[in-house]
């Protein structure tokens, strides 16, 4: 339970007050910093054939801490040499792996996330550090769902041929995958876990901003014994992932990230014979209908749009609420994000941490900026927020029209547009208006209404009375330019095999 204490007790009002103004004005959470011990290294090598080694260039780039603004870490930078190695070290321990008996690669997928369990806090704690999530998101979500993704892939190591009854599943070969850097570890999680449980062999790039979980997992790999070779990890930015991407012996490309890059990589791996899987942008609906359960809808659209600043592929960036209950579920949500605490992603209470970098506050300033140009009216509660490091006030637009560019443009920050609708047909049409078609949430108490509407909106999730939940037994994908292939579930594992 948070401590809480009492500011002054001098000031306590006798007049009638407001709830926000309790919590914002008399009382304070003492503060309550995660402790432990992140274990970094002041440089990280890349990650090929099993051993730390340095970039032949020796260029190195710097990882900056969003939460301070201070350096963490300097990170090798990978050129095409060197992501020409990481290809050679995967594909000279790609037939050895493969040939493994699905229990055997098992047993090492089960002794990683065994290890990611043992080390869960160290590792909550680089990741917070490394990317400004908060460290309550970190600890309970990013690391155990990680984890929870490599027990998941070890049950089905040795069970392929019942996935994919009648046909015989074989691996690509060597993959190249590149993640994003909202859910560094967990993405990673996603993309090498079925790779190997299929018995194929990995190079992979995370992103830029927050390559040190993944250099921290390759610690991992070691400590598991994992061969050499059967996982590269190269660190760097657009130029590297290029490399990762269109590199001639990778047998498949699995990319997460923007709709932007994404489909510069589907024009250049376009007849090259590569399998792809693409997990693009998202700027997914939140349907709130007047029969709904409105206290829990409003903690819905909360987690919706402000878990993880909002640095959410699938968040509900887009509330489409009905019009009659419209201005008492504005209202509700005023009072809700006055309360959020925004600052130290270190502190066990914070609610909303650091903005990733200093180029994504300044793209979420410039479409919050655009948003007011264009007539909605703007609500952000006044939360001192820290004088270092890159932070976002929890910010409201109501009176959002469906051509505003922030009910357009994939914002991934703490910003909530919000539009209104009148009828069923009125709130498919606008939610389907869009490029994209990740995600999408439903909240009412009719059963029949979340069926039709389930098979209506077109998005690869769709939450119903609830947001944001996962599990590595269920399939994540998206529609139309949010890309296509399919993580986790059995659908997952169908990417990463060819059947004959
Ligand atoms: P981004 O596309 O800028 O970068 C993603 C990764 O691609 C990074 O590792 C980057 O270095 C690399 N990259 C950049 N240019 C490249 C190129 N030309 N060739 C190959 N690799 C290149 O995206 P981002 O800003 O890191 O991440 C945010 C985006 O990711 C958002 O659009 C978000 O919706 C999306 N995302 C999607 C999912 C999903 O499952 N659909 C999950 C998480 C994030």
């Amino acid at each position: 339970m948070p401590v809480v204490s009492k500011k002054s007790s001098a000031r306590a009002p006798r007049r009638r007050v407001e709830p926000e103004l309790i919590f914002g004005d008399l009382w304070e959470f003492d503060p309550a910093p995660e402790s432990a011990d992140p274990k970094l290294r002041a440089s990280y090598g890349l990650f090929i054939g099993g051993k730390f080694v340095a970039p032949q260039s020796g260029r190195t780039f710097t990882s900056i801490n969003p939460g301070t603004g201070q350096p963490l870490a300097e990170i090798a930078l990978a050129g095409s040499a060197e992501v020409d190695a990481a290809y050679r070290a995967a594909t000279k321990a790609f037939s050895p792996w493969a040939r493994l008996p699905g229990a055997e690669r098992g047993k090492y997928l089960y002794r990683i996330a065994r290890i990611l369990q043992d080390r869960a806090r160290e590792f909550a704690v680089a990741e917070t550090l490394d990317g400004g999530k908060p460290i309550k998101e970190s600890r309970d979500f990013d690391v155990p769902m990680a984890a929870a993704h490599f027990f998941y892939h070890a049950g089905w190591a040795d069970k392929l041929a019942y996935v994919f009854p009648g046909a015989t599943p074989q691996p690509h070969g060597v993959v190249g995958q590149v993640i994003p850097w909202n859910f560094p570890l967990l993405m990673l999680a996603w993309k090498i876990a079925p790779a190997l449980a299929t018995g194929n062999t990995v190079v992979l790039k995370p992103a830029e901003t927050t390559s040190i979980t993944a250099l921290k997992f390759a610690e991992v790999l070691q400590e598991a014994g994992l061969p050499a070779g059967v996982v590269n990890i190269v660190t760097g930015a657009g130029e590297t992932g290029a490399a990762v991407v269109n590199h001639p012996a990778a047998a498949k490309v699995a990319f997460t990230g923007s709709t932007e890059v994404g489909k510069r990589i589907m024009r250049s791996t376009a007849g090259t014979g590569k399998k792809l899987t693409l997990e693009l942008g998202g700027k997914a609906a939140n349907i709130v209908f007047e029969d709904a359960p409105l206290d829990q809808a409003v903690e819905g659209i909360v987690n919706g749009i402000f878990f993880n600043q909002g640095h959410v592929c699938c968040a509900g960036s887009r509330l489409l609420v009905q019009e009659s209950i419209a201005a008492g579920v504005l209202q509700r949500l005023r009072h809700r994000v006055q309360v959020l605490r925004v600052g130290n992603p270190m502190d066990k209470n914070t609610d909303i941490g650091a903005i990733n970098s200093r180029e994504q506050l300044d793209r979420i300033t410039a479409l919050v900026k655009a948003g007011v140009a264009e007539g909605a009216e703007m609500f952000q509660p006044p939360i001192a927020l820290p004088r270092q490091g890159y932070y976002f006030r929890p910010t409201l637009f109501s009176g959002v029209e469906q051509s505003h560019r922030i009910a357009r443009e994939e914002i991934f920050g703490p910003v909530l547009s919000i539009l209104t609708f009148r009828t069923v047909a009125e709130a498919v049409e606008k939610a389907n208006n869009t490029a994209y078609g990740l995600s999408a949430g439903v909240w009412t108490e009719k059963g029949s209404r979340i069926l039709k509407l389930s098979t209506e909106l077109k998005a690869g999730v769709i939450w119903a009375n609830t947001f944001n939940k996962f599990d590595p037994t269920s399939p994540f994908g998206g529609y139309k330019e949010s890309g296509f292939g399919r993580e986790g579930g059995k659908q997952g594992l169908a990417d990463y095999v060819k059947l004959t």
